[in-house]
């Protein structure tokens, strides 16, 4: 076997056997196979796309590329949630205390900022003293005990997803359907999870721009679940808007902290709800409607926010320290009129450049106005909190709002359910 026929073969668009993609894939990742050959491997998948059993195949491989979890000793039924990635997405912090408070286990790995969209890991350790890598004793006792915990994906959970992710990232062949499903479905199997809710983000500000791509994609990581006998279910789930009215680490765990205490965006509140639902639904075995009146009455008395504190504190953070050290600067509507859209893509960019290389967590955007408010001209509609400027964040942010003479009809969050 050698990569050279292995990539024609794929270039001529002819299916790939199980040996042969195994042989790209562990030969990338023990150095055989350089960069430049594995990138026209990918490439050639990218343009040619995968069939389902290359598909899984590429998955299985994928999974055997490093460990998979053992949660043996965890006390109860598990559930995993995972989102493909948005711009204000802080729903993990708020929907794994509701499942834990409800006697679910929520063993959780999460991911760092990708391209534009923000990661959960950074958003934990954006509170002082949360420590988000913890030994395999130290997770399973937190879940045992608590219900939740959320680290930093270990180096150990499919080795290759992350060699070929990064490939990918860089070389700008990340939107393809084969692709994305093999690289988080092997890591929701390595995670070992029964269950399984993703979040499926569809809109500018996410890699599946239209919601046919993203139910093709949904179909495909459910049938690959259910080879591995896991239970799926995908939310398509709107992100040519950012999520909430915070966009930024810091800034997002503030925005958690007042969902907590009652004040809460409402497409963030019933993406949470939704989501919740689904998790206890799946774990529990029972219909979304019960599930999610349980959901709404320890969102109500208190016991999801108690188990957020909880959570947090477990893994050594510190709510009360967090502090947003940057300077603020207020943007201005130029003109008057309903808030129609604000493009989730350029609000993620600036994020991400704000940020920017030193990781700087204290950094983001505060939306004063969001979808359907009314804005007067002068107007305050965004802040900006930052301590390095960045070319044209003022007008690019302002620029991001798109107003509209009419009242705007609400649109649902959640597109559709895939299940
Ligand atoms: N998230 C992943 O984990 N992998 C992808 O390929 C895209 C999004």
């Amino acid at each position: 076997m050698n990569s050279k026929s292995i990539i024609e073969k794929k270039i001529k668009n002819k299916p790939l056997d199980y040996e042969e993609i195994k042989y790209m894939v562990d030969s990338f990742v023990n150095g055989k196979i350089k960069a430049d050959t594995m990138t026209l491997f990918i490439r050639a998948i990218y343009n040619n796309g995968l069939n389902f059993d290359e598909t899984l195949n590429l998955t299985d491989v994928m999974i055997k590329s490093g460990k998979v979890e053992d949660l043996s000793e965890v006390n109860g039924i598990t559930v995993d949630k995972h989102s493909t990635g948005g711009v204000g997405d802080k729903t993990s912090l708020i929907v794994l205390p509701i499942c834990a408070s409800l006697g679910i286990k929520v063993p959780k790995m999460s991911g760092r900022s990708l391209g534009t969209t923000g990661g959960t890991v950074d958003k934990l350790e954006s509170i002082p003293g949360f420590k988000s890598e913890l030994s395999h004793k130290e997770f399973i006792k937190i879940l045992n005990e608590v219900g939740c915990v959320d680290i930093c994906q270990t180096k150990d959970i499919a080795v290759a997803d992350k060699k070929i992710y990064a490939l990918r990232d860089k070389t700008g062949l990340v939107d393809s359907i084969p692709l994305i499903a093999s690289s988080i479905m092997s890591k929701k199997i390595a995670c070992s999870s029964k269950n399984i809710v993703i979040d499926l983000k569809v809109g500018n500000g996410a890699f599946m721009k239209n919601i046919k791509d993203a139910s093709s994609l949904a179909r495909l990581m459910i049938r690959i679940g259910k080879y591995y006998d896991r239970n799926v279910i995908c939310v398509l789930t709107d992100m040519s808007n950012p999520l909430g009215n915070n966009i930024g680490n810091k800034l997002e765990v503030r925005e958690v902290i007042n969902f907590f205490n009652g004040k809460y965006d409402k497409r963030l509140y019933d993406l949470v709800v939704t989501l919740s639902s689904y998790m206890v639904s799946i774990s529990k075995n029972i219909l979304f409607s019960s599930a999610k009146r349980r959901v709404l009455k320890v969102l109500k008395n208190g016991e999801a926010k108690d188990k957020f504190y909880e959570w947090i504190s477990a893994q050594g953070g510190n709510i009360n320290e967090l502090i947003v050290e940057a300077r603020r600067i207020d943007v201005r509507s130029i003109k008057k009129g309903y808030v129609k859209s604000i493009k989730a893509s350029d609000v993620g960019m600036i994020s991400t450049l704000l940020i920017g290389k030193s990781k700087d967590l204290n950094t983001g955007i505060v939306l004063r106005k969001n979808i359907g408010d009314f804005v007067e001209k002068d107007e305050v509609i965004a802040s900006i909190y930052y301590n390095k400027e960045v070319n044209n964040m003022i007008s690019i942010i302002r620029d991001a709002y798109e107003l509209s003479d009419n009242p705007i009809k609400e649109k649902s969050v959640i597109l559709k359910t895939i299940k």
